[in-house]
């Protein structure tokens, strides 16, 4: 049996990413991915004949330009380029607001000239967060805990750095930063804000993946995680990658593959083999044994040690945490394909506009966005359920027939599970065509457009892309499950409770998005730790 230095379950963008490092750091590495395809959340499929999408992820900002370049992912062929207009929020009642470059403070002063004057002054604060955020994403967090004396000084230097990094800030940045760490997303913009559509433009990034109410303490975090992205060195802005988001984890899958990683699919891990208190391998579903120096997971915390490792190898404190690891999104997912562009009340048209290549927001207020949340809270979804809807066809031409469209449907809010002991088999139709309905409001015609759809509940997301709870954060964004306790204080530095047992997915410092950055960081780790071993035995 051939062993190798380090195998990954799950070949998600992370999962490659990591595997990616290890490779070119000369490791002999082997990814597991159950699915018969790579890339987990960030992939391209066809979903009607004829039609392909990014079926679950659809556009990308958050990818670290680090990872971008040491991974050569535009020499395996990777393209991305801009939207013509950022976003695009109507109303039903045919008003409506639009962002893009070099026009929207003209288009916030329509509703109101003060949200106007006050835009910049916001971003640029909004910006200094996001920058710092920015500096910390590819760094493992100090890591608080109990360890030996040498280990522990590490970390309380690194400590140090950090605090030492906030003291750079200008004391208005840093209660702007204590702000989006601690507030809620509504409370926030309401300091700034009075135009409804302007405050909705910036929640929505607070509520997208994150079933709360945008007027629920913690939301403001989100908001921000949405904020440190950028397309081309353009910074906060949104792209889409030529061919879907499939093209950004196939071309990092070709970067591992040329350092030597064996990608298998249709391989399903079981359990991680641990041996002496230490993770040497895993067994796969048909039995089969993987052996390797190293085990790096790529899977939710939550299910990697409530369904992967046997129980009694853990302690009991971090399993009854990982056990109450807190995942749902909230999130349902359509894929639909359309014989025509939507003309929207609010800006009638079906030519193929600026406004079609932007991220579509159908949700005119925080006020709305909240009645969302608390209608799936008591009846399992939404009556009037927040959508953004993106059409990647205008930006790239391989996806759907000459003439026809492909659109990305993000609806929330959606309860995880059902009240009731309902199931979202039962339910997921009668919920998407809900979803369809709302948009026809916004555009009508959009529905008789729809030639074929691909519905995706919560429980789908589980089921189809092994996403627990259908959380596409493997773990919420609040305060208790980022920085130095994602997944859990003490086990920050991507290195499990399990001695040889990794964390390398979204899990993992700095959480979830399509960022390559837990990949990078875990691969960092593990680097590191083979490194000190080959030493030790020389
Ligand atoms: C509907 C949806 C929309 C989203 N939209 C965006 C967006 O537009 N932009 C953005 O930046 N982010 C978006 N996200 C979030 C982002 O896609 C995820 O946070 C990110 O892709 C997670 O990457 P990952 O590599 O950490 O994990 P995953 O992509 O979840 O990969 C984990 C992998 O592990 C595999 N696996 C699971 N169990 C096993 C097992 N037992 N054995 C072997 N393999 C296993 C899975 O099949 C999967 O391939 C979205 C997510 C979803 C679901």
């Amino acid at each position: 049996m051939q062993t190798y230095d380090a195998v990954i379950i799950g070949a998600g963008h992370n999962g490659l990413t990591c595997a990616a490092y290890l490779g070119m750091a000369g490791l002999k590495v082997k990814v597991l991915e159950r699915r018969s395809v790579v890339g987990g959340a960030a992939v391209t499929e066809e979903f009607h004949r004829g039609f392909r999408n990014s079926v679950a992820a659809y556009t990308v900002s958050l990818l670290n330009p680090k990872v971008i370049a040491d991974l050569r992912l535009f020499h395996h062929g990777l393209k991305i380029v801009e939207r013509r207009a950022q976003n695009f929020l109507p109303t039903p009642d045919g008003q409506y607001l639009l962002a893009a470059e070099g026009h929207t403070e003209r288009n916030i002063a329509k509703f109101s000239r003060a949200d106007a004057e006050r835009y910049h002054a916001f971003n640029r604060q909004l910006d200094a967060s996001a920058d710092l955020l920015r500096e910390l994403v590819l760094q493992a967090p100090p890591n608080l805990t109990r360890a030996s004396t040498l280990q522990a000084l590490g970390e309380l230097l690194k400590a140090g750095r950090f605090g030492n990094r906030l003291r750079r800030l200008s004391t208005e940045n840093l209660r702007t930063l204590y702000d989006l760490f601690t507030k809620s997303a509504a409370d926030h913009l309401d300091g700034w804000f009075e135009g409804e559509l302007l405050k909705a433009l910036f929640g929505f990034d607070a509520v997208v993946g994150n079933y709360a109410s945008p007027y629920t303490p913690g939301t403001a975090y989100v908001l921000l995680h949405h904020a440190f992205g950028e397309v081309n060195g353009k910074k906060r802005v949104w792209g889409h990658a030529i061919g879907g988001m499939g093209a950004i984890t196939q071309a990092m899958a070709a970067c591992a593959a040329s350092h030597g990683v064996e990608i298998e699919t249709g391989a399903a891990v079981r359990e991680v083999l641990v041996e002496k208190g230490r993770a040497v391998g895993v067994v796969l579903g048909d039995g089969r044994v993987v052996r390797a120096n190293v085990v790096a997971a790529n899977v939710n915390p939550k299910l990697l040690y409530t369904a992967m490792v046997p129980p009694d190898l853990l302690d009991a404190d971090f399993l009854r945490r990982m056990k109450g690891w807190r995942c749902g999104s909230g999130t349902f997912r359509i894929n639909v394909a359309l014989s025509q562009l939507p003309s929207f009340t609010a800006l009638p048209g079906r030519e193929g506009a600026d406004h079609h290549t932007s991220g579509i927001i159908l949700a005119p207020s925080l006020g709305y966005m909240d009645r969302a949340y608390c209608d799936a809270r008591m009846l399992g979804w939404s009556r009037e359920p927040i959508i953004e809807m993106l059409i990647p066809s205008t930006l790239d031409d391989t996806l759907a027939p000459r003439g026809a469209h492909v659109a990305s449907l993000f609806c929330q809010h959606v309860a995880p599970q059902l009240p009731e002991g309902r199931s979202w088999s039962d339910h997921r139709e009668e919920v998407a065509d809900l979803m369809i309905d709302t948009v026809e409001r916004y555009a009508p015609g959009f529905k008789s457009s729809v030639v074929g759809r691909q519905v995706l509940s919560p429980l789908d997301l589980e089921q189809v892309f092994g996403l627990t709870g259908g959380d596409i954060f493997h773990g919420a964004l609040t305060l208790d499950q980022l920085f130095w306790a994602r997944p859990a204080l003490g086990y920050a530095d991507y290195r499990g409770p399990l001695k040889g047992l990794y964390h390398c997915g979204s899990g993992a410092h700095p959480g979830g998005g399509v960022t390559g950055a837990p990949g990078h960081n875990a691969a960092h780790a593990i680097i590191a730790d083979q490194r000190r071993r080959l030493n030790r035995r020389r």
